[in-house]
């Protein structure tokens, strides 16, 4: 298994497909998008598949989510899922998106194997969306969401982030909207991974801040440590239930005792978190002939060496390289 030094164990793996997305997050990516890597840089499908395998038989894998940069933008994206799905003992697996194209993919992927969906979604005003998407693709969205929805990708997940002076008025319109239409809305708190180095800490929405704007209209119930397990997020059940709401407070209330995630990023690098500063090179073993065991004990290797916690408060903290688009979020 994928054990580290605190007695942590991973069982959730992170695959992102691609560093690309035919959105603009202002938190994520600059308007000009970024560097994209070059294809022989990426893993192919066969290539995800074999470490997704190891992952799986031999590493004590039971979690599959694929993101990105936009994993709807991976060609091959159905096969991967059809391929996971078909491993054995079967990963559960779900996908991280913005959600356009899944007005048209959310079927057949559902049929290829995929579980369950998170779609992006920080606003519910089209001008608020393409200010900051930088895109006019508010109603690809929603109906995305929708066909999740009809397909059965339950409970579909809305993530979203919200921006002072931008959508942070919108936390009860967005929580109002997403129990009516049957979305589990988390809202999660702005981290430093974008590459304009644009993050304050002074400056961002906090989950103390949503908590109190939610309040004014709903009244929210904690669920229980039991019930959170290692999600990261912490959920309230809203006005009794059954809606819910939950909230990612990665920056001040991080949850990283209970963290078990593993990450490979779409050029074939193994991350212990979001916020290492180090990678492993699984690809460049990989295309040099490694067996499955060599690959099996450099991951159990990197897992080994993961650090207690994302130390984003820290006065020492050093903002990853790589953006959030480029590690998969
Ligand atoms: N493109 C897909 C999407 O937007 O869902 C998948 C990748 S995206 C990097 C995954 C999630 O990270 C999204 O929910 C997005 O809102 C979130 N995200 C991106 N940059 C962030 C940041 N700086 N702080 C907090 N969340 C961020
Ligand atoms: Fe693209 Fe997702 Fe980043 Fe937005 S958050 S720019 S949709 S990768």
């Amino acid at each position: 298994m994928l054990l580290d030094t605190f007695g942590r164990v991973a069982t959730d793996l992170r695959v992102s497909l691609t560093d690309r997305c035919n959105l603009r997050c202002t938190y994520c990516m600059p308007e000009e998008g970024l560097q994209w890597l070059a294809k022989p840089e990426l893993l192919t499908d066969d290539e995800i598949v074999r470490l997704v395998r190891i992952a799986v038989t031999r590493l004590g894998v039971e979690e599959l989510r694929f993101t990105g940069g936009e994993p709807l933008l991976r060609p091959g994206l159905t096969g991967l899922v059809e391929r996971c799905a078909a491993l054995e003992p079967r990963p559960r697996i779900s996908l991280t998106t913005n959600g356009i194209g899944l007005e048209r993919t959310a079927e057949v992927l559902r049929d290829a194997g995929l579980d369950r969906v998170n779609v992006s979604l920080d606003t519910l005003d089209p001008e608020v969306f393409q200010r900051m998407t930088r895109r006019k693709r508010h109603g690809d969205v929603l109906r995305g969401l929708a066909a999740a929805r009809a397909a059965g990708l339950a409970p579909v997940k809305v993530n979203a982030v919200l921006m002072p002076g931008v959508n942070e008025s919108e936390a009860p319109d967005l929580l109002a909207w997403a129990l009516e239409h049957e979305y589990e809305l988390r809202f999660i708190e702005q981290m430093p991974l974008d590459p304009q180095r644009g993050w304050q800490r002074a400056g961002m929405i906090t989950a103390g801040d949503i908590l109190a704007a939610l309040r004014t209209r709903f009244t929210l119930t904690q669920e229980g440590e039991e019930a959170r397990g290692s999600a990261p997020a912490e959920r309230w059940l809203v006005d009794g239930g059954p809606g819910r709401v939950g909230v990612i407070a990665s920056v001040t209330r991080p949850f990283c005792r209970a963290c078990d995630r593993t990450r490979l990023t779409a050029d074939g690098q193994v991350r212990t978190c979001l916020f290492a500063t180090e990678e492993s090179d699984l690809r460049g073993a990989l295309r040099g002939g490694a067996s499955d065991e060599e690959l099996a004990a450099r991951w159990r290797t990197a897992m080994w060496g993961k650090k207690a916690g994302a130390g984003i408060d820290d006065p020492e903290f050093v903002q990853p390289r790589r953006p959030m688009s480029a590690i998969g979020g």
